[in-house]
């Protein structure tokens, strides 16, 4: 499934501060100013406030040291509280690492690796822990990639309530429709709350902001004009200073436990990453982990021992009491705490992980962080001296190695913790060895752009990013599948079937290409080809109503009438109303000359939709057929009178 580009327009200040404005009257107008005092009753349990911000570089961050970044907002969480210098995720990807966070588990162990993976029953998310000892429970996304009802299925469950993105969006802007700017987020998440004053609540606020395309609203976009993806930040930390002054208000801060991170980092162009995802560099493993306590215990502290943030939930359970399920793969940060200054010593292993490049038929990932090095499990292997080249520029891997042999001696203990690969989640097969993804990044930086240029719909654009993906890596399936799809878009059927064609040799398991494949070639009038490839579509992915019909059409153009009238009563055993699929079969009747089997069924539609012209020329030749030479005239003169219209 092809990872949707989140792109958005700006609003206007101007709109800006009037939601705002209006926020606040509404707020004033319900009573929320007379709970906005802090005596309010103090609840033993405290709140659980959790912070996810998209694509966020630890070393970007105002209080991990970053001068070219206003961050006030989150330099004022980390004085109230614990600030972890050496955090890291086990994922690039945003669905994976937020499911690492929600569950405590490694992304192989609660398997949702990819986009649209539905995450298995049998694994605890923090909101059904928290809701079990009655905390009222609410999330509020920044990004459809994060939507329960789409790409992340099984993310919403604990959670009363769940902020998806509507399922029919009223316009075609990127704006609410794939992307909700921070502000509004948070909004969404400030309303919720005044509605549902008692406590305890487990809240999770998603601000997608730093994502790319990096366009910050103003001011942020002329203050960072030139670095845009500060920008992004900076207007983000707007939103977190927004929720926290909201929650100072309700009066629940104090007692609240607050959590702030980053799912992943960003390439920022480093290793030719200008994203994330393919790599596990420390530019998308190292996130800030700031961590409020209840009444502001243990403020100003700084721990620089290795943590992850598989350890985030076992921290909420031991803070707020609840038993930590037995199979969780991190372990509570509080013990660091006390000693802080000596820290150091227990530094947490990070095994990381990324499938990502499989999208793309490229090699998988998984690296150990540990005593200082870095070993990356790669067809070109990687090791690196984490201390005396932090960049991780100078690959230090030699098979060997008494180094290299003890990291891939405690690499093994973690994979041994891990579920067994299915067959159908192998990456090769048996003996094949599939490209380095360092050999791929420029193609996929292409594709990439490829894919924000079309969704901006900027087709010339994107023609010539696959262009150049395509002159790098002629055999890319990805590349010749958005061609193919461009091509189809603009209309030129012969080039589109050609690209298409080569994409399902290369990848003869994707049916979305063999369906488009076969899309091309009917459009370009080469029906032996869209046949086959429809059949080969159909075969991998039965249930696709529109390969169906497009086939049944098919083959009524190759006068194989018998052939038509299977698929199209294939199609209407799924939906036996489809107006398409009726006149289908009546016309593969029809040619087979069983006017008297086509008749009931036209005649039927002719009296339910008296402006079906279509229907009405059927049925004319169905009267033909059945010598009703009048009522053929008639029927005729119908059709030509709508079309005259
Ligand atoms: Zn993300």
């Amino acid at each position: 499934m092809r990872r949707p580009a989140i792109v958005f327009g700006i609003i206007p200040l101007r709109i800006f501060i009037g939601i705002t404005l209006l926020g606040a009257l509404l707020g004033t107008l319900l009573g929320t100013a007379a709970w906005g005092q802090p005596s309010a009753p103090r609840n033993p349990v405290p709140d659980v406030y959790l912070i996810t911000i998209d694509t966020l570089r630890a070393d970007h961050v105002g209080c991990y040291g970053y001068k070219q970044v206003e961050t006030p907002a989150l330099d004022a969480l980390a004085a109230d509280g614990v600030r972890f210098t050496q955090a890291f995720t086990h994922s690039p990807i945003t669905n994976t690492s937020h499911i690492t966070i929600m569950t405590g588990l490694l992304p192989s162990v609660h398997g949702v690796t990819d986009f649209g993976v539905p995450l298995s029953p049998q694994h605890v998310t923090a909101a059904e822990l928290l809701k079990k000892h009655g905390y009222q429970t609410a999330a509020f996304i920044g990004a459809v990639i994060l939507d329960s009802n789409t790409l992340a299925p099984g993310l919403d469950r604990g959670f009363d309530f769940y902020d998806n993105f509507p399922a029919k969006p009223d316009s075609k802007e990127r704006w609410d429709r794939v992307e909700r700017r921070g502000m509004e987020v948070v909004e969404h998440a400030e309303s919720w709350f005044d509605k549902h004053r008692t406590g305890p609540h487990f809240v999770w606020v998603h601000l997608f902001d730093p994502h790319d395309p990096y366009e910050p609203p103003p001011p942020f976009s002329e203050k960072y004009k030139d670095h845009l993806y500060d920008g992004e930040i900076a207007y983000a930390d707007t939103a977190v200073a927004h929720w926290i002054a909201f929650l100072k208000k309700a009066g629940v801060y104090d007692n609240a436990i607050i959590v702030v991170t980053g799912d992943h980092g960003e390439g920022l162009g480093e290793h030719g990453e200008e994203t994330h995802g393919l790599f596990l560099y420390d530019s998308t493993l190292h996130i800030p982990l700031l961590l409020k306590m209840p009444a502001a215990a243990h403020r100003r502290t700084v721990i620089d021992a290795q943590v992850r943030t598989t350890d985030i939930l076992p921290t909420i359970l031991s803070e707020t009491g609840i038993a930590a399920p037995p199979e969780l793969n991190g372990a509570s940060l509080l013990p660091l705490i006390p000693d802080a200054a000596q820290s150091q010593a227990s530094n947490r292993a990070l095994f990381g992980e990324t499938d990502y490049p499989l999208r793309w038929g490229w090699a998988p990932l998984r690296a150990l962080r540990a005593n200082n090095t870095k070993l990356i499990e790669a067809p070109r292997p990687e090791l690196y001296d984490l201390e005396a080249d932090p960049k991780e520029l100078k690959n230090l891997y030699v098979t060997d190695s008494s180094k290299v042999q003890s990291m891939q001696a405690e690499m093994a203990k973690w994979k041994a913790k891990l579920p067994p690969r299915t067959s159908s989640d192998m990456p090769a097969k048996p003996g094949e060895i599939l490209p380095d993804p360092k050999d791929k990044i420029e193609v996929q930086n292409l594709l990439h752009n490829a894919m924000l240029a079309s969704d901006d719909n900027r087709a010339s654009d994107a023609r010539q990013f696959l262009e150049k993906a395509l002159q790098l890596d002629p055999s890319s399936p990805t590349a010749l599948r958005q061609l193919g799809e461009l091509e189809l878009a603009a209309g030129d059927f012969a080039k589109a079937a050609i690209h298409l064609k080569r994409a399902c040799e290369l990848r003869p398991d994707d049916s979305t290409a063999e369906f488009e494949a076969g899309e091309a070639a009917e459009k370009s009038g080469d029906w032996p080809g869209a046949r086959d490839a429809l059949e080969s579509s159909l075969k991998l992915a039965p249930s696709q109503m529109s390969a169906r019909l497009l086939l049944g059409h098919v083959y009524l153009q190759l006068k194989d009438a018998k052939n038509a009238e299977d698929q199209f009563e294939a199609a209407l055993l799924v939906d036996s109303n489809n107006t398409d699929g009726r006149l289908g079969l009546a016309e593969a009747q029809i040619q087979q000359s069983d006017f008297a089997g086509a008749l009931p069924d036209l005649e039927a539609l002719t009296k339910s939709d008296r402006r079906n012209a279509a229907a009405l020329h059927l049925l004319a030749r169905a009267y033909r057929g059945l010598g009703r030479a009048q009522d053929a005239k008639r029927t005729e003169e119908q059709a030509e009178a709508l079309e005259k219209k």
